[in-house]
């Protein structure tokens, strides 16, 4: 059926259960037909006098019972439909956003350097709930009309065909309309859609950045490009709906015609002693009656064509390949090696952020990356924990490729204690807990004393159990820093991917995060991307990067024999140094 379940990007169950909505809402359809059977009999009954038969009141006590009957089947069709339409699409449209959050999980960074997060946000929580409309008031109610107006369509021309005809033949026009129209809708949909995406970007941009906005005067121009991009939805929103709008009232009035067509051909045919007027008036209710389920279709179609957008969008996010690998594949030692790889952002074509790198790094040491800004630093470390694939070469732990591995299992080997610390909207305590979310609590306690946050925990007006705002807002950089070195504790893996703050602490600062890093690094294998070159100088080994490519390796005093890169950015830092004294 037109592909229907995979155009839906429905799971199996969720095809399943759409079949069984659809047929319960055409049996709720057809058991509305029962009361409605019933009127016009009765309809028919109350006008017998006028063609000199007497009403007999037998039959109207059967059609009041038979009324009863109906009534309560439809009762129970309708409780049936509601069960099968409503609550299904719902479990389903949950079903769906966990399936994209799992996906999420997964999909290699890459994705996300393309796509900004108000767009996966939007992926997750939009879609899935134009999905959700859609399965739940549209396409069962689609089909079963479908259905139920074939079987009164073919009911009607065994009556009289030629008024049967007349009934039903502005149906196709009608809907002719709406189809021909979809291709522009569409695009219309897209561009709202995109305009949709500008605005929320702007708006989380506005809000995160207020404070600098505020304090760099921008306050106008900022506020005014925000104010652009609302505008712009609501034109493209006020466009589509008008466009939309267009279409669908030019099918609504062409169907109703067909009221007047009807009235019209039939008062011909019962001049002309064809008909009888009872099967007229029923046909004149019928047409009334019949036509309301089908206008509302025709407002409810271009929904459909809306709903292309979302699944297009949800189909490339599903068709991303993601990052598999082996999850249960032992990784025995952490001596890591990079062979001659090379490694861009951009894919194959893209400029070279790593160039044929070939490094060991040996395991329960620290190796320290130098180099200047920009050289690569980072990136070795987000190839090492498998962040993103290389181009070229390989990179491998304890002798295994990393690229054979699951990313999640390959985490678990690995800490990161980073600058920029991620914190949730949660109590201290359980942002520490993450490292470890099976730790007790004696334990997490333990991890915050070696990190040193004991000190400004106590401080905080609910100790541990303070909630952080919005990334930690009322900490200070030290105080992030220490959070993220306790969870990397109470992780205790066995390989640590340190980056050291450029940023400039206070000495106090300093000092406690300098003694908590070195209680997590104890006898672990150790990658710290160095910024200050002092602290470089106890590390067992130092690979120096330059433009993506290894230059120089060895110990502090090896390197500086060799009078090369190194020798120069650690005179330099020591001048700069000597300077800011
Ligand atoms: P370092 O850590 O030594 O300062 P990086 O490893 O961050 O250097 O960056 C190396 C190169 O890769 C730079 O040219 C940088 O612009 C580029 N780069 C870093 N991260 C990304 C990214 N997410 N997307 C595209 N290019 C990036």
């Amino acid at each position: 059926m037109f592909n229907l379940k995979e155009r839906l990007m429905l799971t199996d169950k969720g095809w399943k259960d759409l079949k069984k909505a659809i047929a319960a809402c055409t049996l709720t359809n057809l058991s509305l037909m029962i009361p409605f059977g019933v009127t016009i009999q009765v309809f028919a009954e109350l006008l017998k006098p006028l063609t000199g038969s007497e009403i007999s009141w037998n039959r109207m006590w059967m059609l009041f019972g038979l009324g009863l009957v109906g009534f309560v089947l439809v009762f129970l069709a309708s409780k049936n439909d509601y069960k099968k339409t409503y609550v299904v699409s719902y479990m389903e449209s949950e079903a769906t956003r966990i399936k994209v959050a799992e996906l999420i999980r997964k999909l290699p960074m890459s994705f996300f350097n393309n796509k900004n997060l108000s767009e996966l946000t939007t992926n997750i929580m939009g879609d899935c709930a134009t999905a959700e409309h859609v399965l739940s008031h549209l396409i069962p109610q689609l089909f079963a009309n479908g259905i139920s107006l074939t079987i009164v369509c073919v009911l009607l021309s065994l009556f009289d065909w030629r008024l049967a005809l007349t009934v039903f033949c502005t149906v196709p026009i009608a809907f002719l309309i709406i189809f021909l129209s979809r291709k522009l809708q569409r695009r219309m949909g897209e561009k709202h859609v995109a305009a949709k995406l500008d605005a929320s970007d702007q708006v989380q941009e506005y809000l995160e950045g207020i404070k600098v906005i505020k304090s760099s005067g921008l306050l106008g121009e900022k506020f005014s490009a925000l104010k652009d991009s609302l505008k712009l939805m609501m034109r493209r929103a006020m466009k589509m709906e008008v466009g939309t709008g267009i279409f669908v009232t030019g099918a609504q009035m062409i169907l109703q015609a067909g009221i007047g067509l009807t009235v019209f051909f039939g008062t011909y045919l019962l001049t002309g002693g064809e008909i009888e007027l009872v099967p007229l008036l029923m046909f004149f209710l019928i047409v009334v009656r019949i036509y309301g389920p089908i206008l509302t279709e025709l407002t409810l179609l271009p929904e459909l064509f809306y709903m292309r957008v979302s699944t297009e969008r949800m189909r490339t996010l599903f068709s991303t390949p993601i990052m598999e690998g082996d999850a249960e594949r032992p990784v025995k030692s952490y001596d890591i090696a990079f062979e001659n790889v090379s490694f861009s952002y951009g894919g194959e074509q893209g400029e070279e952020a790593i160039r044929d790198m070939s490094v060991t790094i040996p395991a329960n040491a620290i190796t320290a990356l130098v180099g200047p800004s920009g050289s690569g630093k980072s990136t070795v470390s987000r190839l090492i924990a498998r962040f993103w694939d290389v181009n070229k070469g390989r990179v491998t732990v304890g002798g295994v490729d990393v690229r054979t591995l699951d990313p999640e299992h390959l985490m678990s080997y690995m800490s990161f204690v980073f600058q920029d610390v991620v914190l949730f909207n949660d109590t201290v305590y359980n942002n520490i807990r993450i490292g470890n979310m099976n730790a007790s609590e004696e334990q997490v306690r333990a991890a915050a004393r070696a990190a040193c946050c004991d000190e400004f925990v106590e401080r905080l007006p609910q100790g541990y159990q303070t909630m952080l705002g919005e990334n930690g807002s009322t900490l200070s950089g030290g105080e992030r820093q220490r959070i993220s070195i306790a969870r990397a504790l109470l992780k205790n893996a066995p390989i640590v991917l340190l980056d050291e703050a450029t940023a400039s602490l206070d000495p106090e600062n300093e000092v406690l995060i300098q003694q908590a890093i070195s209680t997590l690094i104890e006898g672990k294998t150790v990658v710290v991307i160095a910024h200050r070159l002092r602290t470089v100088a106890g590390a067992d080994k130092i690979i120096v990067i330059d433009k993506g490519r290894a230059v120089e390796q060895g110990t502090h005093e090896e390197l500086m024999q060799r009078h090369g890169l190194y020798e120069r950015l650690f005179s330099i830092q020591q001048e700069s140094l000597g300077w800011s004294v």
